[in-house]
């Protein structure tokens, strides 16, 4: 017999097998003896109270044994037909191991260094301000995602199946727990990992993947997009999912002079706020004492609408750094990522709001992103080194003299923001603080958080049109956050997923 049941479960209970056990037979009143296995199908966390609890559903095997998952079966493609992927982000990825499931032979080309050399340029940006313009938090295999928090938590399951996306991430060696917790995240010290052994898979089915190879256009047959050209001059054929992410600026110019479709998108902007993370636990967790040895580094997630705008917390990073995210010299753009423990002293989240693309003038279709680099012109000190407020000084529009102890590295300059940010965005971030910190009792606002600019590579300000089937004409499947159809990690995955089963589909006729 198998049956589901809740639980609720205290934090210093754990959620162990044999705990899970002990709960199930009392809760179902059979023997723990008969009880073949336990497993969480759902875990969270209800810090509403400061009696905090853990949220259990779980599947329980009376006399019987679980199902054993059928790993993903990757064929020997190697005699079989070529597909070029460009990008392995999330999005190139995951279409390269989706075209091997169909029977297809995935090229990936990927302009940065493999997973691990790329470490080495990221820790020059962050301690020497010396940036790579081809290898760094954005490019490189792993793509944007590889140096991140890896939260694995996405609202958009009609395009996909995000359970699919995280099952393979198990498989390539993410821990168990994703699959069940609410909030489920990988860490950055173990994401590389992960990609490394997706990216043997890819090799051992027969497929490729060429680091250092920048895709510089397309090459056409007729009416089709028949391959690419790298930048050594070199062809590669095939048809084409172009997963190059928002920061590939090169590619959406060489898409315009080839006469492609492309539409400016709205985005958000705004900064990166950084606080103590036990102050986050004592909010979140109502309690003054911090958050004891058995909760997590607790995060939050805020929104409100101020003047007709929405302003909100995105991609929130416990214990984590607040880190230089450029890919260009002289121009800033920050972000946050967290290691697996989330165990650093500091919480940071992106601040942003709503920029439309109605706001901006023109009908240039990257005057969305032309907007955004202006911001982070003004943010760029040099070495990488970004502007920074006091919180409770930017909200009260006063100089900030000695900045807060900060987890990033370039260092940070005592600026006011308002002559870094347009004041649609200062305003609007101020006004969003207040009503995030009424909701908190006023404990949110403080002077120990600082305010970092500047936040501006949310998602991407450019869409890379694409009818029904994902394809723009034949041959051109534009595909993750960079063609503007997703928004984190497993949007992307997903939507990757999705572009190499079109792509399958037209092969086939
Ligand atoms: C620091 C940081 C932390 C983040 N944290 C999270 C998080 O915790 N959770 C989450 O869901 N999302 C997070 N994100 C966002 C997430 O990483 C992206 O949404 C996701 O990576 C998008 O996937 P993608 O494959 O579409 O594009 P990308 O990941 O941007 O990948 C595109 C790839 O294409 C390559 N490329 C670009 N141009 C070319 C070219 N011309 N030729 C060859 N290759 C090219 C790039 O080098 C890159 O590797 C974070 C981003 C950053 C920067």
């Amino acid at each position: 017999m198998i049956r589901d049941i809740d639980m609720v479960l205290r934090p210093e209970e754990g959620t162990g097998e044999t705990v899970l056990a002990k709960a199930a037979s009392r809760k179902l009143h059979v023997s723990p003896r008969d009880i073949q296995a336990v497993t969480i199908i759902r875990r969270s966390i209800d810090a509403r109270r400061s009696d905090v609890k853990i949220n259990i559903r779980a599947r329980v095997y009376i006399g019987e044994s679980p199902e054993v998952r059928n790993p993903v079966v990757y064929q020997d493609v190697s005699s079989a037909p070529d597909a070029v992927v460009v990008g392995a982000g999330p999005a190139g990825l995951f279409a390269a191991l989706s075209l091997i499931e169909c029977g297809i032979r995935p090229v990936v080309l990927e302009r940065g260094k493999d997973v691990h050399s790329r470490r080495l340029d990221t820790a020059l940006l962050s301690r020497e301000g010396k940036l790579n313009p081809e290898s760094n938090y954005a490019f490189g295999e792993g793509g944007a995602g590889a140096y991140s928090d890896g939260k694995l938590y996405t609202r958009s399951t009609k395009r996909g199946d995000p359970g699919k996306i995280l099952r393979i991430l198990v498989q390539h060696g993410a821990d168990e727990s994703i699959l069940y917790d609410a909030h489920p995240h990988i860490g950055t010290d173990k994401l590389p990992l992960i990609i490394e052994n997706i990216r043997k898979t890819i090799i051992r089915s027969g497929g490729e993947v060429r680091f250092s190879s920048k895709v510089t256009g397309l090459l056409r047959r007729g009416d089709e997009v028949s391959g690419v050209v790298l930048e050594s001059g070199e062809e590669v054929h095939g048809p084409v999912i172009l997963a190059t992410g928002h920061s590939a600026k090169d590619v959406y110019s060489f898409l315009l002079e080839g006469n492609y479709s492309l539409e400016a998108k709205s985005t958000a902007v705004g900064v990166r706020l950084e606080q103590p993370q036990a102050l986050i636990d004592s909010i979140q967790y109502h309690r003054d004492g911090g958050r004891g040895p058995y909760l997590p580094p607790a995060s939050y997630s805020f929104t409100a609408q101020v003047n007709g705008r929405g302003v909100y917390s995105f991609c929130m990073c416990p214990g984590g750094f607040v880190v230089p995210a450029s890919t260009e010299e002289g121009l800033l753009v920050i972000n946050g990522m967290s290691p697996s423990n989330r165990g650093g002293r500091w919480a940071n989240s992106g601040m942003i709001t709503e920029i439309r693309k109605e706001e901006i003038d023109g009908d240039d279709p990257l005057r969305v992103l032309r907007y955004i680099e202006s911001i982070e012109r003004s943010s760029y000190r040099p070495g990488f080194m970004a502007p920074a407020e006091r919180m409770t000084d930017f909200c009260y529009d006063r100089p900030s003299g000695i900045l807060p102890e900060s987890s990033y590295r370039p260092g940070l300059v005592a600026a006011r923001l308002d002559d870094v940010l347009p004041p649609v965005v200062t305003s609007s971030l101020r006004s969003g603080f207040l009503v995030f910190s009424e909701r908190t009792r006023g404990r949110f606002l403080t002077d120990e958080g600082t305010v970092i600019a500047c936040e501006t590579r949310t998602s991407s300000p450019v869409r890379i049109l694409r009818d029904d089937a994902m394809r723009q004409g034949k041959g051109l499947y534009p595909a993750g956050e960079g063609a503007g159809y997703a928004g984190g990690i497993v949007s992307a995955a997903m939507d990757g997923d999705e572009a190499a089963r079109s792509l399958w589909r037209d092969m086939n006729g």
